[in-house]
């Protein structure tokens, strides 16, 4: 482990950042602390422009990144600013449309939405219409998180929030296998905060239900596959979710579990689209919803 992550566990840290899922506008909440920009990005600390370059393959063919924190920022300014709120710029990105349908007739049903043993069709999840399929908004949004995590990462001064880091993110967006990972580090704050949870309950129905409305909203789901989003969590606070894959999730790390609360890491198996991982992202933005509720 390095410096900066020993140093994350174990500790009452400021907030720098924050997700919030919101459900009526289908998106995502990512919210900065003006301090980020105004001591890190402004005086040079991290240059962002410099990671745009180097960050990702350049056979994604992502557009140009706003990184004007006064305006819209990612790229495409695919995050849009909702203006501050508490000393935090809040940024809203929608979930993208990744499949869409289309008024031509599904292939595989031939427009009867059914298997053969009456299920919904596999193909168009019952709708009896085949769909256009386009990843490259899902790219832009991913991409745009991607960065973003990665800089504030970086960040190693203390906000003057009152309220304290719940969670630390890291996406991927690559090709094939695995290339939607995800990982993390859950705080002390939000460790003990589980912990609590843990006693009266072992899951989170609010992840499962986000990431049910999330990936409906990306992709289209089956009845049936309502029962492929599942989350746990365990008595020492660590926690899983589960979406659509080949046991596709996020989970505790437990060989990095830090005891008495300071913390652990959680990693992720088998994400290997973006639409599995922007699931397990809205779990997760629906888990610090949750804890902000109760912990601030
Ligand atoms: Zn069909």
């Amino acid at each position: 482990m390095s410096d900066a992550v020993q140093s994350f566990f174990g500790r009452d840290i400021p907030r720098w950042y924050f997700l919030s899922w919101l459900p009526e506008e289908l998106g995502i909440l990512l919210g900065i602390h003006e301090d980020f920009v105004e001591k890190t990005l402004k005086r040079g600390k991290i240059d962002l422009k410099n990671n745009v370059n180097n960050f990702f393959d350049r056979s994604l063919n992502l557009p140009e990144f706003y990184d004007d924190f006064n305006t819209n920022i990612g790229f495409a300014g695919i995050l849009e600013n909702r203006g501050k709120k508490d000393g935090f710029i809040n940024f809203v990105a929608k979930l993208p449309k990744i499949s869409m349908l289309t008024e031509k007739t599904c292939p595989r049903c031939k427009g009867t939405g059914k298997e053969n043993n009456n299920e919904d069709c596999f193909n168009c999840c019952g709708t009896g219409k085949d769909s256009d399929v386009s990843w490259t908004k899902a790219n832009i949004f991913s991409a745009s998180f991607s960065l973003l995590f990665f800089v504030l990462d970086l960040f190693q001064d203390n906000t003057p929030s009152k309220n304290f880091q719940l969670m630390e993110i890291n996406t991927i967006v690559e090709q094939g296998m695995g290339g939607g990972s995800l990982s993390g580090r859950i705080g002390a704050p939000m460790h003990r905060y589980l912990c609590g949870l843990a006693k009266k309950q072992d899951d989170i129905p609010e992840m499962t239900k986000a990431m049910k409305i999330a990936y409906k909203e990306m992709w289209r789901i089956r009845e049936w596959d309502r029962f492929a989003f599942k989350s746990t969590l365990r008595p020492e606070g660590g926690f899983a979710a589960e979406c659509i894959g080949n046991a596709t999730g996020i989970h505790i790390d437990m060989q990095r579990y830090i005891k008495e609360m300071g913390g652990f890491e959680f990693t992720s198996h088998n994400v290997d689209t973006l639409l599995q991982q922007i699931t397990l992202l809205v779990s997760l933005a629906a888990l610090h919803d949750k804890a902000v509720s109760t912990i601030g």
